[in-house]
This record gives structure tokens, C-alpha cells and sequence, in this order.
């Protein structure tokens, strides 16, 4: 019996997962679950009326010999910045503390369409816009295995709340590795499909051309499944590909045998040695399975850092400013227009968030343009293209997913230091491609990641790679008995 914090204790917990063909039973069991855990905070809003009707709704029809979905009774857990109609939809944030949105994004209608059931939406940092998920207005979602550190982030609930058993399923978001992050300090999957192959209608915009929703899971078929269901063309979402997605859950079973795989030497700078270690090991684990395996060099990679915050920031600075009280951010304020909306935007964001805003605003104003915004996106092409050149001699690259373990909640007060933490994951959103991170196993009890990338629209490869390691480690137990 491993004790993980102040009063839970994991085994207890993950000794009564959800195991019934009932759908309603298995919500409230959920539900339950979520209770007892409520101190990780990994929830903002849990719709128990919403998810009693749908499995109510399911159950009927399961008994009458209806359809069943592909996700039928599979419960899941939506990060709080993917629209759901009629279910307050917060990003984390006071501005949004009361948005209802009157629509689902296209995400949440697939996976409603499947039969999932979402049963609430999950702690975030605020707009997105961390690695901890200690932004949010809604105070800070707990690491699963020490209560007292950080969950990652930004998309820390959704991390959470598979770790703790109250769903199978989740969505998060990525845009500059927030799927990918809380994933590896819970030791759970993150998948961040290519640019473009899940719609991102009714997610909340952050930074538009690095943005992307992803599936998290326990394991891989599950995380294939999600992806399989979201993934696809959307006319509402005009940046998405017409290419037809494959089907996922039958690649990921494919043997890895044969595969390619990178490592990327400037991934290991500057990390703790047991974490090195253990990704070693990870990839140790590949190369049993029949992939080659050999060290590349990606020289570049270290200016990816700085060119993404440019970017996300810039484009933030943008985004945000829809959030003026009037039709979006639903505050109110006396006075004169100008004053109302300073009054507005100046209560209803965060810090970091306005930290952002100013220094977006800041890289994209004449005379400094030049300097910073057009000098980032050329980092940009760069980094794409250095990326390609290795996809010329590699299926995958492998690096760790984080270059530190769950620090303790508050600990890191610098944002730059905080920025720092991004290292490993930013360059992938910035060419657009697809990562995964899956579990590398434990130091000093505390999870690490591995990231392995792919080529454009090559999550299949990802996910079979992931599979196979599965299937060598068995690292879903690992959620019951760390170490
Ligand atoms: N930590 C990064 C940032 O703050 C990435 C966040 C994300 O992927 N949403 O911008």
C-alpha cells in the first residue's frame, strides 16, 4: 500500500475502478470517485445531472437493442477551455467565470455522438497559458502521486482525473505541450495529433497556429479510440486536413518492429541524470521490440524556446481581445467605454495572462515587428524544416517529455523559469507535428515521461510504438503501485 499524500491512499483507490456494463451505475461511481479525490482539484464543473441523463438515455436504449456508439459508456472528462453546450465553460479564468456557451465544440459532439459520456470539465491554467496548472482562478490541480506538487499543465485535470480512475477519457489541449506535460507528471497517455487533424472549432483560441486538442488516457488502444473518434475534416474549422484519418486502434496493434528511431541528443541538455536515465531505459525498451535506434543531432532545437513564446504571445495578445465584457467575458463596470473595458480586463485576467498580452502586444508593434514577431516565424520554418530532414531517416524521435519531476506547487515563482520548463515540447507545435508521451517510469516516486514525435499525420506510428512499449511494461499498473 503506497501512501501518496495527506489522506488518499492510491491502492484503496484504485482497487474499485469503474467496472460495470451499467452505464448509469459506472456514473455514479465516477462520481464518487471524484468526491473523494476533490482535494486534487482536477474538476471545475461537474455536470452530474448531464452525465445521469445521457447514461439514463444510453441504458434505455442498450436495453430496447439500439445502437451502441463506439464510446458507449465511456466516461469523459473535458478540459474546461472545449466548448459544451449548456455547461459552464471557464478556461480557468474570472473573465469566464459565468460563460454558458450555446454550442459544442466539434470535439464534444463526436464523442457525444459515439455515446462517451462527459461528466465534467477540468482545471487548467488560465487560458491555457502555463506548464502547471497553477494559473488557474480555481486554484491549483494536485500531482496524483504527491498532493504536494504541481499536476503539469496546462490540460493538469485532465492528467488527474484519469490518474485517479474517475474516467477512461479525456481531452486536453496543446499548444505548446500542454497534453503532453501532465501526461508525463501522472504517468498517463498524451497524444498531440499533427496541426490540422482534429478540429478545433469551440476550443477557446490561445495561440491559433500552435493550438491543437488531443486524447489522454491510461492507455493506448483507449487514447487511439478517442483519437479516432475526434479526428477529421470540419467545415467549420478551415485549418483542418481532408486527409482521412486511419484507423488508429487497428494501427497501434500493428507490430513496431522495423521502426526508426532518433534520439535527440539536445532533448537529454541540461537534464537530471535519473531522468536521462529512465528514458534511456524507455527507449531500451523500443529497441527490445525490433526498432533501430541511433543519436541525431537537432542543433536548432534550442532557439524553438524563445521563437514559440514570441509567437504564442503575439498571437494571444490577439486572441484575447475579444474578452471585453460586451459579448465575451461577461463582467460588469461602470463607467465610460474605455474605462469599463480597462475595469473589465484588468479584473477579470490573471497575471500571467496579462504578463502575455503585454509582451504579445509589445513584439508586434511597429518598429519591433522586425525584430521579434517575423524573426520568430522565420526560427519557425526553420525548426519545421530541420524536422523534415530528420523524417527522412527516421519514423520517430524519442527525448524525454519534461526536463524536471512535479515540482512543489508554488515553488517556481520566476515566469521565465517556468518557460524553461517547455524546453522538450514547444518545437513540435511549432511545425505542427504529432508527440506523444507515455510512461518512462519513476524517479525518487515521481513519474517521467517519454516523448517520441512523428512526421505530419503520422500518429498511427506513435501509437504503435506506444503499444508495443505497453505491452513490454505493463505501465498502466503503474497508477496503482508507483515505484
Ligand atoms: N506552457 C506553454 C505555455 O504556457 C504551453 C501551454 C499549452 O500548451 N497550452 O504557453
Amino acid at each position: 500500500m503506497v501512501c501518496v499524500g495527506p489522506s488518499v491512499r492510491l491502492n484503496s483507490l484504485s482497487e474499485q475502478f469503474l467496472d460495470s456494463d451499467d452505464p448509469v451505475e459506472k456514473v455514479y461511481k465516477a462520481l464518487e470517485r471524484i468526491e473523494k479525490t476533490r482535494g486534487l482539484n482536477a474538476f471545475i464543473t461537474v455536470d452530474k445531472e448531464g452525465a445521469l441523463r445521457s447514461a439514463e438515455e444510453l441504458k434505455r436504449r442498450i436495453r430496447t437493442g439500439g445502437k451502441k456508439g463506439r464510446l458507449a459508456g465511456l466516461l469523459v472528462a473535458v478540459k474546461d477551455n472545449i466548448s459544451t453546450r449548456g455547461l459552464r465553460t471557464t478556461c480557468a479564468s474570472r473573465m469566464l467565470e459565468n460563460y454558458v456557451p450555446v454550442y459544442d465544440a466539434t470535439v464534444v459532439e463526436k464523442i457525444k455522438m459515439e455515446d462517451g459520456i462527459v461528466i465534467g470539465k477540468t482545471n487548467m491554467d488560465e487560458f491555457a497559458m502555463g506548464s502547471s496548472t497553477e494559473t488557474s482562478f480555481f486554484g491549483p490541480t494536485r500531482n496524483f502521486f504527491d498532493h504536494s506538487r504541481v499536476s503539469g499543465g496546462s490540460s493538469g485535470g485532465s492528467a488527474v482525473s484519469l490518474a485517479t480512475g474517475a474516467v477512461e477519457l479525456a481531452l486536453g489541449s496543446d499548444t505548446g505541450g500542454s497534453i503532453r506535460n501532465p501526461a508525463a507528471f501522472n504517468s498517463v497517455v498524451g497524444l498531440k495529433p499533427t496541426y490540422g487533424r482534429v478540429s478545433r472549432y469551440g476550443l477557446i483560441a490561445y495561440a491559433s497556429s500552435l493550438d491543437q486538442i488531443g486524447p489522454m488516457a491510461r492507455d493506448t488502444l483507449s487514447t487511439a479510440l478517442l483519437l479516432q473518434v475526434i479526428a477529421g475534416s470540419d467545415p467549420r474549422d478551415l485549418t483542418t486536413s481532408s486527409r482521412e484519418p486511419s484507423n488508429y486502434v487497428e494501427e497501434a496493434t500493428r507490430e513496431a518492429r522495423g521502426l526508426r528511431i532518433g534520439i535527440v541528443k539536445e532533448g537529454f541538455m541540461n537534464i537530471d541524470e535519473k531522468i536521462s536515465a529512465k528514458v534511456y531505459d524507455a527507449i531500451g525498451v523500443l529497441e527490445k521490440n525490433g526498432c533501430s535506434v541511433e543519436e541525431v543531432s537537432f542543433p536548432f532545437m534550442k532557439y524553438a524556446l524563445p521563437a514559440y513564446y514570441i509567437i504564442a504571445m503575439a498571437e494571444c495578445s490577439s486572441n484575447l481581445a475579444r474578452f471585453d465584457g460586451i459579448r465575451y467575458g461577461g463582467r460588469r463596470a461602470e463607467g465610460r467605454w474605455e474605462e469599463r473595458i480597462v475595469k473589465i480586463r484588468t479584473e477579470g485576467f490573471g497575471e500571467e495572462v496579462k504578463r502575455r498580452i503585454f509582451l504579445g502586444t509589445f513584439v508586434l508593434s511597429a518598429g519591433y515587428k522586425e525584430d521579434f514577431y517575423m524573426k520568430a516565424c522565420r526560427v519557425r520554418r526553420k525548426i519545421h524544416d530541420d524536422f523534415k530532414l530528420l523524417f527522412r531517416d527516421f519514423d520517430a524521435l524519442a527525448m524525454p517529455t519534461m526536463p524536471v519531476l512535479p515540482w512543489r506547487t508554488g515553488e517556481i515563482v520566476s515566469p521565465l523559469e517556468m518557460y524553461m520548463m517547455d524546453f522538450e515540447t514547444v518545437a513540435v507545435n511549432l511545425a505542427g507535428l504529432p508527440a506523444i508521451s507515455i510512461p518512462a517510469g519513476f524517479v525518487n516516486s515521481l513519474p517521467v515521461g517519454l516523448q517520441l514525435v512523428g512526421d505530419h499525420f503520422e500518429e498511427a506510428t506513435l501509437l504503435r510504438l506506444s503499444y508495443g512499449y505497453e505491452a513490454e511494461t505493463g505501465f498502466t499498473k503503474w497508477l496503482r503501485t508507483p515505484g
